[in-house]
């Protein structure tokens, strides 16, 4: 079994951005991410944290704005809509999920397509779908980068992903899509998944289940992107995929590890829009 590693690749991308923000900051630019944390989800807490220190990694100012869990959905839209207008943030990510009284869709929907580097606005996605320049969902753009990475062109393989969010499983699809991939996308209804699964040449696997996927459903020579983040028995971090297992079996698959896998590349990504939608402000301000 071959091992895809996110932590190298997210390590040798940020060393690249670290450089690009430097050059960037001594010509007088300096880019800002705002990240909104609303109450106090331990989860969304550690992702938070997460994001701020990859941000102060590469040289990207990170905003952090703590809003209480009783916050009003006007309220947070109001801190939303201060923040599109603010010239030094280039980039907002509302950490989702959101308290149970607030619209999340609604308010995903205020932050403004230009600063949306989250890629979750139905803008963005509709500029995806039709293959517009478009700020492309960080998780699924983590996972095309980890194919590429590994030498492996989708154009002809017969690709299916299991799960279909709209954060993940959707914008996974196109993207293989757009990468001439056959795509199969399957979910909790589909009904004979062990015979789509037999058939992946790429497998991205997206569902929420520890241990889900074993050696004996996937063929030889399958790459598998391991999306899920789960707790197994033991209380460690773990993905949707089986690792000990295709181990044990010494199955011949590539396959991204989970913690080390999509996880780093999704947060760098969300570095990488973040660049490109302050390269896209200044562009806008210098043709003005
Ligand atoms: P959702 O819960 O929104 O979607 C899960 C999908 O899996 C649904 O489409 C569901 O089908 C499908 N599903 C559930 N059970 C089965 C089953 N038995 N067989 C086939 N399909 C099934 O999850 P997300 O897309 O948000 O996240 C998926 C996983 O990825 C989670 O573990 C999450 O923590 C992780 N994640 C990891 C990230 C990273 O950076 N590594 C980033 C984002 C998510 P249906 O639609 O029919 O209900």
């Amino acid at each position: 079994m071959q091992k895809i590693s996110g932590t190298d690749l997210a390590k040798r991308l940020r060393h690249d951005m670290k450089a690009e923000v430097a050059a960037l900051k001594e010509a007088g630019r300096q880019i800002g991410l705002a990240v909104v944390l609303v109450g106090h989800d331990p989860a969304s807490e550690i992702y938070v944290a997460n994001k701020e220190k990859a941000c102060q990694e590469v040289g990207i100012v990170s905003r952090k704005i703590v809003l209480p869990e009783n916050i009003s959905e006007a309220d947070l839209l109001t801190e939303v809509a201060q923040l599109n207008a603010d010239p030094a943030i280039h980039g907002i990510l509302v950490q989702l999920p959101l308290p149970k009284h607030i619209d999340e869709n609604k308010v995903i929907c205020a932050i403004s397509p230009e600063k949306d580097v989250d890629g979750f606005s139905p803008v963005n996605l509709g500029r995806l779908l039709i293959g517009q320049k478009a700020f492309v969902p960080c998780t699924p753009q983590g996972c095309m980068a980890l194919l590429e990475a590994a030498g492996l062109s989708p154009e002809g393989k017969k690709a299916v992903v299991i799960g279909r969010s709209n954060i993940v499983g959707k914008p996974m699809a196109l993207l293989l899509m757009q990468a001439n991939a056959t795509v199969t996308v399957c979910h909790s209804k589909t009904r004979d998944l062990a015979n789509e699964l037999a058939q992946a040449d790429i497998l991205v696997v997206a569902i929420g289940k520890a241990g889900f996927i074993q050696p004996d459903q996937v063929k030889d020579g399958a790459v598998i992107i391991d999306v899920g983040i789960n707790r197994n028995k033991d209380g460690k971090v773990c993905g949707d995929v089986d690792e000990a297992a295709f181990l044990a079996a010494n199955k011949d698959v590539a396959l991204t590890p989970v913690p080390g896998g999509v996880g780093p590349m999704t947060i760098t990504m969300l570095l990488k829009n973040t660049i490109l939608a302050e390269a896209a402000a200044f562009t806008a301000k210098e043709g003005r």
